[in-house]
């Protein structure tokens, strides 16, 4: 579902020089700056500034000649970080490349310790490698927010550092320390940061990957390792307030089951969700709502996010326990909405409290908080509220947002500041 995507796509290739749709590069690139001048402040990482590989059309030579990262400052201030001619008002929620990735590799049993900013472009994988073969990867999603005063902001970064690394633990795989996640992030931020939308015009999407990028054949963990992150720009979802998603209960496909790895964020959860949304979608639905795969009673998520129930004063979620995401959109509208009065409960909650609700919504990183407007169960219809979109999604979308752009103040310690 359009609302709900979490830009599962995984590694895209990368569009041939000529067919890069963001800004032309042509102009002077102008990369560079505070954050290579003050690189002291990344260690443990001592980036390494990258080689120009198949994409150098794409780019400005004259002065990215693999010349080291910390060159930076004099010569920055002499070219320009503006991308004029890309359209901030009409951003998608597309895929587009920017200048840099970050990249990080380790072997089996050993520790991650010294990663490196790259171009941006295409990897290089074996046709053996764990992941191709065998989907041992998992990825990760947040956001950088431009505000008014400059500052570049990040939403509880640390969470995801450790949901990825316990879902490194499930898929046998190393991972980066909360640390080393968190600096690899404001690295790869503030070197894309001219590809940050002006405030209020969206955010930049941060999509961190852990893969088994060794050779195996015999099936076994890797014997290699990457941590990868590449950035995109998208827009709001909502550009022009809240618009209520319709869902569909599924009743015949599932997306997790105990015992299995719903409750990571793997990538071979995705693909299997796909058939169950396309034909969600042919019918005209934005996605599809699961149930728990044992009783198919309980209400689970949906595809890529977290689905909630408000009945008069009572929010309710289904409870985490292997099978379902733990988001942290989720975990932090549960916060919010306790600190605004609200009882939240973190339990079971069945389809039937699902069509007696007052208002349904559903969250997760990309949305942030998705009213859903109607849901089909068994050919048979709900909807909510007048216009789908209820007071209590509306009011806890606007306290989250705007704690993220940072337009509240940040009472809940939730927000880094990278400058
Ligand atoms: C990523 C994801 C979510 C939402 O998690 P956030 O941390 O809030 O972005 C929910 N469900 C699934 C299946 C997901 O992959």
């Amino acid at each position: 579902m359009e609302k709900c995507a979490v830009f599962a796509g995984g590694l895209h290739p990368t569009p041939a020089p000529n067919q890069i749709s963001g800004p032309s590069r042509t102009t002077s690139v102008k990369l560079l700056p505070t954050p290579f001048a003050e690189r002291t402040h990344f260690s443990p990482f001592s980036p390494k500034f990258p080689k120009l590989s198949s994409h150098s059309a794409t780019y400005s030579s004259s002065n990215i000649n693999g010349n080291p990262i910390r060159m930076a400052s004099p010569q920055t201030s002499s070219v320009t970080s503006e991308l004029d001619d890309i359209d901030w008002d009409n951003l998608g929620f597309g895929f587009m490349s920017t200048d840099y990735m970050y990249v990080m590799k380790c072997s089996q049993g050993e520790e991650f310790s010294k990663g490196e900013l790259q171009r941006f472009g295409n990897i290089e994988l074996s046709p053996s490698a764990g992941i191709l073969n065998y989907g041992q990867g998992l990825f990760e999603g947040l956001k950088a927010y431009r505000k008014h005063d400059g500052n570049i902001l990040l939403f509880r970064p640390e969470e995801n550092a450790s949901r990825l690394r316990m879902g490194a633990e499930r898929m046998c795989m190393p991972s980066p320390t909360v640390e080393q996640f968190v600096e690899a992030v404001k690295f790869t931020v503030l070197a894309n940061e001219r590809w940050i939308p002006p405030p209020g015009k969206g955010s930049l999407y941060i999509r961190p990957l852990l893969m088994g990028s060794g050779a195996v054949l015999g099936l076994a963990p890797a014997p290699e390792y990457t941590f990868l992150i590449y950035v995109s720009p998208v827009g709001n979802y909502f550009k022009e307030g809240l618009a209520p998603i319709n869902l569909i209960v599924e009743t015949e496909m599932h997306r997790a089951t105990p015992g299995g790895t719903g409750g990571v964020k793997t990538i071979g959860n995705y693909a299997a969700v796909l058939k169950a949304q396309s034909a969600a979608k042919a019918k005209g639905y934005s996605d599809v709502l699961y149930l728990d795969s044992v009783h198919k009673k309980y209400l689970e998520e949906v595809s890529s996010c977290n689905v909630f129930i408000v009945k008069g004063n009572v929010i309710s979620t289904p409870s985490i326990k292997g099978t379902i995401l733990p988001g942290i959109t989720r975990k932090s509208i549960i916060d919010v909405a306790l600190s605004q009065g609200f009882q939240v409960e973190e339990r079971e909650v069945t389809v039937d409290e699902l069509l007696n609700a007052d208002e349904v919504f559903c969250t997760g990183t990309a949305v942030v908080v998705s009213p859903v407007g109607s849901i089909t169960y068994l050919g048979k219809r709900v909807t909510y509220g007048e216009d789908g979109i209820g007071r209590v999604s509306q009011q806890l979308y606007s306290a989250l947002t705007s704690l993220q752009m940072g337009l509240t103040e940040d009472k809940m310690g939730w927000i880094m500041e990278l400058k």
